[in-house]
């Protein structure tokens, strides 16, 4: 690729996450995704069989039977004139802050919502995360092939609880049995569906104008008169879309379909790499990077430990920010202060991990790394900057770390500070005991922890319940009143893997009481790297 070139291969880029519940269709739609990209010739292979996908949270066996899943950390597929890049936000027993970091590092993120269901809590979760920084968001309402709740109350709860404003694309036209396809409000076309071809490219075909004789002749005078009443009544309580809404963050546009029949996702597709922001500048402590720039720059959200047991390093996932990455060039790590030579970054091309020998800004590669790498770490062409938007999130699950062989203290610390350093975990260390608290915020991680700790630095150790339910970053610009609150709730107050204050919180309502009770204190659920 020459360098003029790059500003039109950075231009085409897509990257993006999905963000959802457990079982509203990730998994399937990605396979949809996929077979339109070409990237796999059958969909259905993109994660090992239900039954297996972890019965267990046993950490190694998981890391086996998924094998296949986990070398989709990173999906890269051409789409019409897009390259598109699908980031993986694990969802299962395997959410965890990687989750959440995923979407430090897209421009984008496509929801997708059960239409039985509706918005559910961990859905919930992941749009504060995209809150962070605004990202604009998509919206696929999946399983219309289900009798599934009135779409207009599905749309007044997503903008309701999400606080987004849904603009339908498309609409569908019946569901359950009776799943006829789907109606694009802008074009006036329907799509029709015909089942059975959820793992080919289906037909796309079309009839023009809701009031037609072709429509009424395809879907009878009674659907067309219903639906042209419901149109109607869709138009009236919905919003037109809006491209300056849309990726300011507060307009989603909304599309229909059945992942499962591999129907309506092309149609969301199409208006996806269109609408969807190539890569976006990225702020650094002290100046924003434009995506264009020439200088290649790029940071890491996420390091994945014993990926694939033929390679058992650590691959860390950098984000790539401006420039071009070329096999073999030298980048500076800036935290360390060192030039280092990248010979061997890894891709996940079609679901395969093979050497990219270029990459471009708002594409990700993998860094083969020995443990000098960290969540957050910026690489440059040597100037001395460090991207900003990469935080640790406030963890939700927590326990108390036992020693088995008591004389190991020592390397149980050491073990845990690196482990939180790498970001699997978060260490919190209260101010008035010798406890040692490890905090997460998806159950998966305490397992790989503990087997991490055993493995790589000889400790085994046990994990006991404890009664805190969140954590919050505390700081105060008012020195006085933060030692009178460092006095008075020294109870409460550790001192995190990064040395930073912590306020550990027993209840919602008592960290809702002490916010109240100091106002001057703030209680931050982020903390910058
Ligand atoms: P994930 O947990 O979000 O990745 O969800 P999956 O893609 O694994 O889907 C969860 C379950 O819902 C699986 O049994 C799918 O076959 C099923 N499913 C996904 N999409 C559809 C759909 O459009 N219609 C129906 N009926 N089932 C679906």
């Amino acid at each position: 690729m020459s360098d003029t070139q790059l500003p039109l291969e950075i231009k085409r880029r897509r990257t993006f996450a999905i963000i959802s519940h457990p079982d509203a269709g990730k998994t399937t739609i990605t396979e949809k995704l996929l077979l339109f990209g070409n990237a796999i010739q059958m969909a259905g292979t993109v994660k090992g069989k239900k039954g297996s996908r972890a019965a267990t949270s046993d950490w190694m066996s998981m890391e086996q039977q998924r094998g296949i899943s986990i070398t989709t950390s990173v999906m890269q597929f051409p789409y019409n004139e897009r390259m598109v890049n699908l980031l993986d936000t694990p969802g299962h027993e395997d959410f965890s802050e990687d989750t959440y970091r995923t979407l430090t590092a897209v421009d984008s993120c496509l929801m997708v919502i059960d239409g039985a269901k509706g918005v559910e809590d961990r859905t919930i979760k992941l749009m504060e995360v995209c809150r962070l920084r605004d990202t604009p968001i998509f919206t696929f309402i999946n399983k219309m092939d289900r009798e599934v709740r009135d779409h207009i109350e599905v749309l007044d709860e997503i903008e309701d609880i999400l606080k987004i404003q849904c603009a339908p694309i498309t609409w569908p036209v019946g569901m359950g049995k009776n799943f006829k396809g789907i109606y694009n409000l802008y074009t006036d076309t329907i799509h029709l569906y015909t089942q059975g071809q959820g793992h080919t490219i289906p037909d796309d075909i079309q009839v023009k104008g809701l009031d037609s004789a072709e429509a009424r002749e395809k879907l009878g005078e009674d659907l067309v008169d219903e639906l042209l009443e419901e149109i109607e009544l869709v138009r009236g309580a919905s919003h037109e879309f809006d491209v300056e809404a849309f990726l300011a963050g507060k307009m989603t546009p909304v599309f229909f379909g059945t992942a499962l029949g591999n129907f309506g996702v092309r149609e969301m597709l199409d208006y996806f790499v269109d609408w969807a922001p190539a890569p976006q500048n990225r702020d650094t402590q002290d100046r924003t990077v434009p995506a264009d720039e020439s200088k290649f720059s790029g940071f890491v959200f996420k390091i994945q430990a014993n990926m694939d047991p033929k390679h058992r390093d650590r691959i860390a996932f950098m984000r790539v920010c401006s420039g071009k990455y070329t096999k073999g060039m030298k980048m500076r790590h800036v935290r360390i202060g060192k030039d280092i030579k990248i010979a061997d970054a890894v891709t996940f091309l079609a679901g395969d991990r093979s050497q990219v020998e270029e990459a471009v800004s708002g594409d990700i590669i993998g860094l083969h790394n020995h443990g000098t790498i960290q969540i957050g770490d910026t690489f440059t062409m040597g100037e001395e900057m460090r991207f900003t938007g990469i935080p640790h999130f406030a963890p939700e699950l927590f326990k108390r770390v036992r020693l088995k062989d008591p004389l190991k203290l020592k390397q149980l610390q050491k073990g845990l500070q690196q482990l939180s350093e790498e970001g699997a975990t978060q260490l919190f260390m209260p101010v008035n005991n010798n406890d040692l608290i490890l905090g997460a915020v998806g159950v998966l991680q305490f397992d790989v922890v503990m087997h991490r700790l055993k493995e790589e630095y000889k400790v085994e150790c046990i994990y006991e319940p404890i009664t805190v339910q969140t954590a919050r970053w505390v700081d105060c610009t008012d020195a006085k009143k933060l030692e009178e609150f460092k006095r008075k709730c020294a109870d409460n107050l550790a001192i995190d893997g990064g040395g930073y204050l912590t306020y550990l919180a027993p209840t919602r309502v008592n960290l809702s009481l002490a916010q109240e009770r100091y106002p001057e204190v703030e209680f931050r659920a982020t903390r910058e790297h």
